[in-house]
């Protein structure tokens, strides 16, 4: 299939049930992404700050950039002018870093927190009491260019579906505990970022709203940079 019927049947699967797609276009060329682009998909997700930058002023304006990969506090500056959402904010020092470019560009910028759900050591996020820690700082209450949108989470990299399910089963408990605990007067706490190509159906069936599909739609990656493909 190509990457137009790809996007058209993921739309098709996901619309109906408000399970938002982002396509992950990591390493992928401005072409490809044209093609995702050109069957209607406007969100689009990349890991790497420079390669994003890069796309940004490539591509077209009304592409809804979205950041799922680790961010380091020296590089929020250059996508501060135009991310749609920073997915992966795993610490309150990168909050309040986003919080003041965010303000000096006059925005808000709307934040996913990433818990750690996954057994391999090598994930970013933060835990869960450390999720319950900074909203509840002093800090925290004190930025007014960043909303925080709702949580993100990878599940661990195994064949096992159980264990899998279970990582998605928690985190959406926790979502829901969250919710109620610390967004309850607000409605804009509504994202559940989880499921990825390989685990996607099963993080739906857990509650997940938003899904980050990379080669479901655009075909294996191989390991290269997207510049010299
Ligand atoms: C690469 C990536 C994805 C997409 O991975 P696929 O397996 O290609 O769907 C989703 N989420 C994050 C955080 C990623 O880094």
């Amino acid at each position: 299939m190509s990457i137009a019927d790809n996007i058209k049947s993921l739309k098709n699967e996901t619309n109906p049930i408000k399970v938002q797609l982002i396509a992950v276009s990591k390493t992928k060329p401005a072409e490809e992404i044209m093609e995702a682009y050109d069957a209607g998909q406007r969100l689009f997700g990349e890991n790497m700050v420079q390669e994003l930058v890069d796309k940004y002023e490539k591509l077209p304006k009304d592409i809804k950039w979205h950041l799922i990969g680790h961010l380091q506090s020296n590089k929020v500056k250059y996508i501060a002018p135009f991310i749609s959402m920073i997915q992966s904010v795993d610490s309150l020092k990168l909050l309040e870093e986003i919080n003041k470019h965010a303000e000096k560009n006059n925005r808000v910028i709307d934040c996913l927190l990433q818990i750690y759900i996954a057994d391999e050591e090598t994930k970013y996020g933060l835990g869960f009491d450390e999720v319950i820690e900074l909203l509840r700082s002093d800090e925290y209450t004190g930025l007014s260019h960043i909303r925080i949108r709702g949580l993100m989470g990878i599940a661990t990299n195994t064949d096992t579906e159980k264990q899998i399910k279970d990582e998605f089963y928690e985190l959406k408990t926790f979502f829901d505990g969250i919710k109620q605990s610390y967004f309850r007067q607000d409605p804009t706490f509504d994202v559940l970022s989880m499921g990825m190509s390989s685990d996607y159906k099963i993080a739906i069936e857990q509650g997940s709203n938003m899904v980050r599909l990379g080669s479901t739609i655009f075909g294996q990656r191989i390991i290269k940079h997207w510049k010299n493909n």
